[in-house]
């Protein structure tokens, strides 16, 4: 990893108080800690080199999250709610912003950043302790623990391959990349240490869970494969739906989330139309691919969380669990309960079929 003077100065800061071997660290502070030191720049009205807020963006928590989405959209959004928030001459603006209700546009995502920021602005002295005095490395060692509940306890997994914490300033919420975990400071400042350990042990959930699992490469299979791993994960750290608020997210997108996961039993009859359809040729391959492709909206939750819950209850955690490495296993399983629940909806044999054997019918 390369860092400039600058982030050097910064990691001295933060790690001043104790010897640290950062290689060995599975949590960083670096990109949070240097945003900070923006942000505390900008409140004392002292100038902020263009070099300072590139080596934040440098930072391995910035990249990737970053590496998500419009980047140079992105950057902007964090930096002008920042200066928004730290600086004397835009207090207008943001006593203004601070009024206003977030809904779902840009408007609203960069409404989310001015709010979650403000919030941070008023405890900054605790986000510095939280970040000088806390070893997450106890907190993550339990959410690795918790993680290992929801799994096969005769599997080996590889801890190495478990992604590492980088924390930063941002939206309230926390996001996942291919090899990182990026979260945002405030939000885990507003969470109690049983919740951040849960958040984790979702996290390294996934990461286990891919460990035994076969990665899925056709568009059906890739589907079901989102509601089999956030339904099993979300096990460990949701609230049982209808949730009443999500963070600062808007009503909207919560109402839209309670009233998907109420309609999981017409959402999976659906697609499963869909897929006897391109069956009996009545719809081409690229029809079928581009209804099935991003099917299940949020990601899978709502519909996935539906149907584990519906499994757990029926017959419980450890069949769940049994059934964890394989998704036609955990169709069929679901399968076995939806069928003595009333108004539940049972698949097709023809689509489990389908989804077991996609990868030899659609390459
Ligand atoms: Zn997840």
């Amino acid at each position: 990893m390369r860092l400039t003077l600058i982030m050097a100065g910064l990691f001295l800061w933060v790690f001043s108080s104790a010897q640290i071997n950062l290689d060995e660290l599975d949590y960083r502070f670096e990109s949070s800690a240097a945003i900070i030191a923006i942000a505390e720049k900008l409140k004392s009205n002292e100038p902020v080199e263009e070099q300072e807020w590139a080596a934040v963006f440098a930072t391995p928590g910035y990249r990737a999250y970053l590496s998500f989405s419009d980047s140079s959209a992105k950057k902007e959004l964090v930096r002008a709610s920042l200066e928004e928030v730290f600086l004397d001459s835009k207090s207008k603006e943001l006593d203004a912003d601070l009024k206003k209700d977030i809904e779902m546009d840009f408007e609203g995502l960069r409404l989310m950043f001015v709010k979650n920021l403000y919030a941070l602005s008023q405890n900054l002295e605790g986000a510095k302790e939280f970040m000088t005095e806390t070893n997450l490395s106890e907190t993550i060692a339990d959410a690795d623990s918790v993680a290992r509940l929801f799994l096969p306890s005769d599997r080996n997994f590889d801890t190495s391959l478990r992604k590492q914490v980088y924390f930063i300033v941002s939206d309230p919420d926390g996001m996942v990349t291919d090899s990182d975990i990026v979260m945002d400071l405030n939000a885990a400042l507003g969470m109690s240490r049983v919740e951040l350990v849960k958040f984790l042990a979702h996290e390294f959930h996934h990461d286990y869970r891919n460990q035994i699992t076969d990665t899925p490469t056709t568009p059906l299979r890739v589907e079901i494969n989102k509601l089999h791993q956030e339904g099993l994960a979300d096990l460990i750290d949701k609230e049982v739906p209808p949730v009443k608020k999500m963070g600062l997210l808007p009503k909207e997108l919560v109402n839209r989330y309670n009233s998907i996961y109420r309609g999981t039993p017409e959402i999976l009859a659906k697609l499963d139309e869909t897929v006897l359809k391109f069956n009996t040729s009545s719809i081409s391959e690229e029809v079928f691919r581009a209804e099935v492709k991003d099917y299940f909206q949020f990601g899978g939750h709502p519909n996935g969380f539906y149907m584990t819950l519906l499994m757990k209850k029926v017959v419980g955690m450890e069949a769940l669990i049994d059934s964890c490495n394989d998704i036609v296993s955990f169709l069929e399983l679901y399968n076995q309960c939806a069928l003595i629940t009333p108004g539940e909806y049972v698949f097709s044999e023809q689509f489990i079929d389908f989804v077991a054997e996609e990868k030899n019918i659609l390459k």
